[in-house]
């Protein structure tokens, strides 16, 4: 089955306000095998609402409205269904009474426009809300089912998962979701479509999506189907072949993230972990120790920010320096060695560059990052040249490192 929603409330076209509500419930409508097709936000305008809301029911036969069921004038979403679906609204007693009562045990007087949450459309199921005022409202159309939920998420998530959820068991047919989820490194986002395109162009179902940020792609698969075998057979087929096309480049097939991964292999193998960080200040260590554990396989690091702390914290050679510059092959590789000596980690990475906007360093473009790695048995250096933007620079370095270490764990793996 397809839905759509419709965000109410002119704050939500404003930065001020984003529509989360839309996110939360999308996720929860694909857990049921329910297909969002569109989302649609309309300011507080009854009759922009009524046609959005008629134009939606013209689409799908189910229709999430959220917001706009306050007490206030400009609080439209029950008059626009109203007038979308030609029904009348008719005062509701008992929920008046709720609505006093609420006040009463807040110790509050009601004012006299919060009347106007109590009209409920004609044919209306009323749909309980503890955390607020105005209640929700499930509507059983000839064509499909509407709802209007309020807008706070702190009202809204408790009355779809103990009202409309079960609601929405009973009347969907039986739908399966099962989901792959891939994350891919050292390869950019069109470079890995043009290899699998035309492997997951030949599936309809399981739906496939890339998403790529900084240097880490991920492939997601959806399978939707009326047994759960059926769906994990579909994301079964389709995944191993991507895996078999891609091979190791997909890093990660739990969706957990690179650091995490390396994190669980450096503990199989009982090593260590140390970085040295130059135009990182440190995001290294950070992103390494974002993974719960992690202080059993990351021994620390070091910020080099300036030259001299090179030398001072590090030992680095300032005719090393001298000789080829701060951004360098030679340095890259001697903050990698000083940091695995003196740490006694079984691995080091560094990182040297010129994160940008404007060259700090004669000669130097920015975007230009040399990453080190020292292992037990080597040390080497790569040259990166990254697209410009000082704040993706630095993410870039942090990911590339990483994943140089990791290309290196899994050749040492199969060495
Ligand atoms: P109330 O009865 O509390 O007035 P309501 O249904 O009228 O509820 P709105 O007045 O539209 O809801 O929104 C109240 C607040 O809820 C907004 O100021 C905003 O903080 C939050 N909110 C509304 N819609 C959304 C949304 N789509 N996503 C996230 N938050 C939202």
């Amino acid at each position: 089955m397809n839905a759509e929603i419709i965000a109410v409330g002119s704050e939500l076209l404003t930065p001020a306000r984003i529509d989360t509500n839309s996110l939360w419930l999308t996720a929860r409508l694909n857990e049921l095998g329910v297909e969002v097709l569109r989302k649609t936000i309309v300011g507080d305008d009854r009759n922009l609402l009524a046609q959005a809301v008629a134009s939606a029911l013209d689409r799908v036969p189910l229709l999430l409205i959220t917001g706009g069921l306050g007490p206030t004038e400009d609080d439209v979403t029950r008059e626009a269904v109203a007038q979308a679906l030609r029904r009348r609204l008719l005062f509701s007693e008992e929920i008046l009474a709720g609505i006093e009562e609420r006040f009463r045990r807040l110790g509050r007087t009601m004012a006299p426009n919060n009347r106007r949450q109590a009209f409920l459309l004609e044919g209306a199921m009323p749909l309980p809300n503890p955390h607020g005022t105005a209640p929700g409202q499930w509507i059983d159309l000839p064509s499909g089912i509407v709802m209007l939920l309020p807008g706070p998420p702190r009202e809204l998530e408790p009355m779809f998962t103990n009202h409309c959820l079960p609601l929405l068991r009973e009347r969907l047919p039986q739908a399966f979701i099962r989901t792959r989820f891939f994350r891919v490194a050292g390869m950019g986002e069109s470079d890995l479509d043009n290899r699998i395109a035309p492997i997951y162009r030949a599936y309809s179902n399981p739906v496939t999506t890339i998403l790529a940020a900084e240097g880490d792609v991920q492939i997601h698969l959806r399978a939707r189907a009326a047994s759960e075998q059926e769906a994990e057979a579909l994301v079964e087929e389709l995944g191993a072949k991507i895996l078999a096309e891609l091979g190791d480049r997909v890093y990660s097939t739990d969706g957990s993230p690179l650091e995490a991964v390396i994190g669980r292999e450096l503990a199989s193998r009982g090593e260590t972990l140390a970085v040295a960080e130059s135009c990182t200040a440190g995001m290294l260590g950070a992103r390494i120790t974002e993974v719960p554990g992690s202080s059993a396989w990351f021994a620390g690091g070091y910020i080099v920010y300036g030259t001299a702390m090179k030398t001072r914290l590090l030992g680095v050679d300032p005719a090393l320096v001298a000789q080829h510059g701060v951004v360098s092959e030679a340095v890259a590789v001697a903050m990698a060695e000083s940091a695995r000596d003196r740490t006694g980690a079984t691995y080091a990475l560094s990182i040297t560059g010129e994160a940008g906007p404007e060259p700090s360093t004669p000669g130097i473009e920015p975007g230009t990052v040399w990453i080190g790695l020292a292992t037990p048995g080597s040390a080497s250096a790569r040259l990166y040249r990254f697209p410009a933007g000082r704040e993706r620079v630095r993410r870039w370095a942090v990911q590339n490192a990483l994943y140089q270490l990791w290309r290196s764990l899994l050749e040492s793996r199969a060495g």
